[in-house]
């Protein structure tokens, strides 16, 4: 038997075990072929009722389980993303339309997540503080209760499992929304593996659905926070609502990426890092690189050489042809992509490579004689698409750059590392990376964006301890004071 085991999940919810939903089941398409490759559960507002309350009942127990338990049931999680990986990626590039290594990538990482999480359960739970009463005072960490983690298409297993693992490593329960379009990947995938971890049941459940579903989690008063990634414009609502109900939220929003290229680099170093900062995973990553910004002096040379490596990528379905971009998600997201690009050309941009498609495959494009104020930059793209802009100066370079309301991740390419650097500090973005395109991940680095790409915080490594838990203030005496009343 594999250990998916297909059958036990087929057209159901994971919620004390894989059960049917009310909101019934929906199917798994795979995008390069259209086919229906699966079923899973589809939850609605009454399944998240039930799911919470369980949770909640379940999370009292699991946050009173030693640390050394919970620790041991996150370490076997991890090695069974590893012990399993083979049958994991074909799931994962059949559901998301990712090339094997990216698949390689999300079972890594998962790995990574849970071993990471595995360490933060035995990590200090505050501090004792100085005081001037005769008393102890200590501040703590404790669960926050149920966590709902919503998360996007396209890491779809890394980036549930970047919240689900720390938040159960510290005694807290999950319930989970993926997308429905990558239900098993973000979602299926998670509670199997977690199942046979021996994770005890109701600690984690894992409904997949869509908007509507979200929104009632937002709303459930059982989950005390909900870690979202996704787009902003979602990703401000669902803040909204939270905030009204005085609810914490982690938003992990958009980006709209500037990768810098200066004039003294390797310019074909600095073309090949560009092109995978578009066109990894077909340029549907929140880090891709949106916008290429290099030095007039070489921004010619720069475009002729990413155009012609992207006409030499191949694109097709990477399970049966060997390729280097697989296909957009779906019909929708192509048609926003080729509207962004179109609506551009028509504004006066140079189609230097691409802007046309086939099915959902979406050849790799590069724009040239781009303003910023056409759409296929001053927009988040989330496809294959690099528009390229000169800059004649530092400081022009500093001021394209910071010329969105987005900060996630910002790449700069230069010899001059020190200049880099400095430019480090004065362009608002959440990650930055001398000397390398804008797309990259580990487990214990602090990920976030500032300004539309999130609300200030971060997950990951350390910052998980702040993210995933409340702080008490504790005081203990001996015995009661006398008051003059
Ligand atoms: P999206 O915001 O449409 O959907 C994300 C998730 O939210 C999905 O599970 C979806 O079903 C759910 N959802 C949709 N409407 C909702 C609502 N009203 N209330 C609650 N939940 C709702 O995002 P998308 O377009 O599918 O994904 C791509 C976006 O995600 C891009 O903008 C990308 O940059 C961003 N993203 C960010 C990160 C990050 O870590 N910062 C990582 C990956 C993707």
């Amino acid at each position: 038997m594999s250990f998916l085991n297909e059958k036990s999940w087929t057209g159901k919810i994971f919620s004390d075990g894989w059960a049917s939903a009310d909101g019934g089941d929906a199917p798994v398409i795979e995008p390069a072929t259209g086919d229906e490759i699966g079923r899973t559960g589809n939850g609605n507002a009454a399944d998240l009722a039930r799911a919470s309350a369980s949770a909640a009942t379940a999370q009292r127990e699991w946050a009173a389980t030693s640390f050394e338990d919970r620790a041991a049931i996150l370490r076997k999680a991890g090695q069974l993303f590893a012990d399993h990986a083979g049958e994991l990626h074909g799931w994962i590039m059949r559901e998301t339309g990712a090339l094997a290594p990216k698949a390689e990538l999300e079972t890594h990482v998962a790995a990574g997540e849970c071993f990471e999480a595995a360490a933060l359960t035995s990590r200090p739970l505050g501090s004792v503080l100085p005081t001037p009463a005769p008393r102890m005072s200590i501040a703590r960490r404790l669960p926050i209760g149920v966590v709902g983690v919503i998360s996007p298409f396209n890491f779809p297993l890394i980036l549930s499992t970047r919240s689900v693992a720390p938040a159960l490593a510290l005694g807290n329960a999950v319930v989970l929304k993926p997308d429905p379009r990558t239900a098993v990947t973000g979602g299926v995938i998670i509670a199997r593996v977690f199942e046979e971890a021996g994770l005890p049941p109701g600690v984690l459940h894992v409904l997949p659905g869509g908007a509507e579903l979200g929104q009632a989690m937002v709303e459930d008063p059982l989950v005390r926070l909900i870690s979202f990634t996704g787009s902003s414009a979602v990703g401000r609502s669902v803040g909204e609502a939270a905030a009204r109900r005085s609810k914490r939220v982690l938003l992990e929003l958009g980006g709209n990426n500037a990768l810098i290229v200066f004039d003294d680099a390797n310019l074909e170093l600095a073309v090949s890092a560009g092109a995978f900062g578009s066109f990894l995973h077909q340029g549907q990553i929140c880090m891709t690189t949106g916008r290429h910004l290099v030095h007039e002096r070489i921004k010619d040379d720069y475009v002729e050489m990413l155009a012609k490596k992207a006409e030499l990528l191949p694109v097709g379905n990477p399970m049966t042809d060997h390729v280097a971009l697989g296909p957009i998600i779906d019909a929708k997201q192509r048609d926003r992509v080729h509207s962004l690009v179109t609506d551009s050309v028509a504004a006066g941009a140079k189609l230097a490579a691409g802007g046309n498609y086939d099915g959902l495959f979406y050849r790799p494009t590069v724009l040239d004689n781009v303003t910023t104020t056409m759409p296929a930059y001053a927009e988040e793209v989330f496809g294959p698409v690099a528009p390229v802009v000169g800059f004649a100066s530092v400081d022009e370079a500093v001021a394209l750059a910071s010329d969105t309301d987005y900060g996630l991740s910002l790449g700069i390419i230069s010899n001059d590392v020190m200049r880099a650097v400095d430019l480090a500090g004065k362009i608002p973005a959440g990650i930055v990376h001398v000397n390398d395109q804008t797309v990259a991940d580990e487990p214990i680095i602090p990920f976030g964006g500032v300004g539309a790409s999130g609300n200030g915080f971060r997950v990951g490594g350390e910052a998980n301890l702040d993210a995933f838990t409340e702080t008490q203030w504790l005081t203990i005496r001996g015995d009661v004071p006398t008051y003059p009343f």
